[in-house]
């Protein structure tokens, strides 16, 4: 079972990589795995649009695919336990669910966190196949200002968050590193490349039929998953930020960025 994990800041363009590979008949994408217990308790939706997660016909296939192996069901999970024995228990139990309720063998978990990446990567029966996505300083400080995130929230999450992931990804050979202003120019290449390194052949519908399928993806950004079109494209609004801001998230990032660059694609 391969779980491709999506290491990545918060509004880094992880929620269209995440439905952009499960536009792949042999992937299914789940989206932020770690919310299934708030989405549980109704703070949010599947993507699917229901109210509640035992409503989705999806996760009931999963619910009942657990409790076949004996587990009272997706409410009785703790998949972010801070045990390391449930922990491997529960994420066992719910990726084998999830496998059995889709048919596919290789799941996308777009959790982003590291912490969990690193946990997940000691678990001997899943093979974790980390996907570290990140933008560069302006663009992802243009996202997080359009959300109302503060300045210095975009300092310390910029080099947090991928640095984080980075040292994580470095644990692990299969590991890809993915630029989202190169994903969004070249797309084809980018997507041929993912598809060598998880190891299934090139499918053309994850870069036309991407949007409108019916997904069943936890969390994310709304307006990506209710995207009509499947087409991909820039729209970073860099004038969002002040002429300070715009100077300093520079300057203070691009020694990260620089790393993250240098290694980040085979097709640059
Ligand atoms: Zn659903």
């Amino acid at each position: 079972m391969k779980i491709l994990y999506i290491g990545a800041c918060t509004h880094s363009g992880s929620t269209l990589l995440n439905m952009v590979l499960g536009a792949h008949p042999d992937i299914i994408a789940v989206g932020s795995l770690k919310k299934i217990n708030r989405i549980l308790a109704g703070e949010t939706k599947c993507a699917c649009g229901v109210n509640s997660l035992y409503d989705c016909e999806f996760w009931s296939r999963v619910d009942r695919a657990l409790r076949e192996q004996g587990v009272e069901g997706l409410g009785a999970l703790n998949i972010r336990t801070k045990n390391r024995a449930r922990f491997v228990e529960d994420n066992v139990a719910l990726f084998s669910a999830i496998r059995a309720a889709s048919g596919s063998d290789i799941i996308v978990d777009c959790s982003r966190k590291a912490n969990r990446l690193r946990w997940l990567q000691q678990i001997p029966e899943l093979d974790v196949i980390p996907v570290h996505l990140y933008k560069s300083p302006r663009n992802q400080a243009s996202s997080w200002k359009r959300k109302g995130k503060h300045f210095f929230g975009y300092l310390t999450e910029y080099w947090g968050r991928n640095l984080s992931v980075m040292n994580a990804c470095a644990e692990n050979p299969a590991s890809m590193r993915l630029s989202y202003e190169y994903f969004c120019e070249h797309t084809e290449d980018e997507l041929r490349r993912l598809c060598a390194g998880i190891g299934v052949s090139y499918d053309e519908r994850m870069l036309n039929a991407w949007a409108g399928q019916t997904i069943h993806t936890l969390g994310g950004n709304r307006r990506t998953k209710k995207e009509a079109s499947s087409r991909i494209e820039l729209r970073e609004r860099q004038d969002l930020l002040s002429g300070f801001e715009y100077t300093w998230v520079q300057n203070l990032c691009a020694p990260l960025w620089n790393r993250l660059e240098a290694r980040s694609s085979v097709t640059k």
